[in-house]
């Protein structure tokens, strides 16, 4: 296939890409499709590191289509519009997240489920409809077919904003599903406290729940209680902690970047709990049958979020002043980022200065 040289990709973007599974990133000129009537072109601002990013410039997943050109978690403002495109004007302030397109048919992308359509496409390493492979934020400019964009509110930094567009979706459409945005009071672990952990310990909080971290870093317990607002720590390989914390929690979101055994973790689910898992760690995870009988309890997965949803969770971040805890990179310091987020060293989120428009 053809990456670039399609003669509709007019526009010349300097990004930055991986070239093999070494995952390091250099920088990359490429092109991308013009302006079409559905969609809008982004001035990128800032992107976050997801840990997704640093498993697809490894080829953790065996999938990885090089050059890949990662980010989705991209926030920017509109320098373009098709002509079909009518909420969205040039100079607003958006964000793009995980999803660049879907088929639009099904009974899924019908409801405002598009995130589970079986042809799903990515905003990088993805397919998009003209055929052609589709590369992430980690570039200057982005042209987003204008129903995978959203707003992002008026009172939200760009740089403190930029990992809601996944972190902050993925752990609020799980935290939806289990009815936790309108029904506070619940008990609500969280187990990894990273960059979705983070996220979902301050949203888990803002819908007045009481919240448990669950990590492996007893380092993280102070900044977890003072600074995020969880009202309590279980360092996870600490039986005695461990067994304190048995049949406490109403939900679980697992967030775990590596491969663990539920098991532990189920056992602090009460009875009839449920445990949200959103990590993708490359290899299978332990699910002992034991604590699923014996507690008549749930283990169900989560992708991302819907465009609708992920609308919503801007907006109720807006409401409630919730941003991420961000430390701003320029793009030369993407690969040092990338070492530090595979030893678990980063509070919370790497972000991008892509414009270079912060001090750094
Ligand atoms: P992250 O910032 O690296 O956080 C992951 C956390 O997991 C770490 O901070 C650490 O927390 C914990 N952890 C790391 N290694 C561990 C180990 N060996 N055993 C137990 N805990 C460990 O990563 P992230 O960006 O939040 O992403 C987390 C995972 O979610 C990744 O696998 C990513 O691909 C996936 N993801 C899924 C979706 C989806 O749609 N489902 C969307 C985005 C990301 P502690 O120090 O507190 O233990
Ligand atoms: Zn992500």
């Amino acid at each position: 296939m053809a990456l670039e040289s399609r003669p509709s990709h007019t526009q010349t973007v300097a990004g930055w890409a991986a070239h093999d599974s070494s995952g390091k990133i250099v920088p990359f000129i490429f092109k991308r499709r013009e302006t079409g009537v559905n969609d809008v072109s982004i001035k990128v601002m800032y992107c976050g590191i997801c840990h997704t990013d640093l498993h697809f410039v490894n080829n953790d997943w065996g999938i990885t289509m090089y050059p890949v050109v990662p980010g989705h978690e991209i926030t920017g403002v509109i320098t373009k519009v098709g002509s079909n495109v009518k909420n969205f004007k040039v100079g607003d302030r958006v964000g793009v997240g995980c999803l660049a397109a879907s088929c639009l048919e099904c009974e899924f992308c019908k409801n405002s489920q598009e995130n589970y359509c079986d042809q799903i496409q990515f905003t990088y390493n993805g397919i998009f409809w003209d055929g052609t492979v589709t590369y992430g934020g980690y570039s200057d400019m982005l042209v987003a077919d204008h129903r995978y964009v959203v707003r992002v509110p008026d009172n939200l930094p760009m740089d403190a904003a930029a990992p809601l567009l996944c972190a902050g979706v993925t752990v609020f459409s799980p935290m939806k599903d289990c009815q936790l945005v309108e029904s506070p009071g619940k008990k609500v672990g969280v187990v990894g406290l990273g960059g979705l952990g983070h996220v979902a310990v301050k949203m888990a909080k803002a819908f007045g729940h009481h919240v448990t971290v669950i990590s492996t870093s007893p380092s993280k317990e102070t900044e977890a209680k003072q600074r995020l607002g969880a009202d309590s720590f279980i360092v996870s390989t600490d039986d005695e902690q461990m067994q304190r914390g048995k049949r406490t929690l109403d939900v679980v979101l697992d967030t775990v970047s590596a491969q663990h055994s539920l098991g532990p973790i189920l056992e602090l689910l009460k009875v009839n709990g449920t445990l949200a898992l959103v990590g993708a760690p490359d290899r299978p995870i332990e699910l002992p049958s034991f604590p699923l009988i014996f507690g008549k309890r749930s283990v169900k997965g989560s992708m991302t979020g819907s465009m609708k949803e992920t609308q919503e969770m801007m907006d109720v971040c807006g409401k409630h002043n919730i941003t991420c805890d961000v430390e701003l990179i320029k793009p030369d310091q993407i690969n040092q980022a990338f070492d530090r987020l595979a030893r678990n060293d980063v509070r919370y989120r790497f972000v991008i200065d892509i414009a270079g428009n912060s001090k750094l």
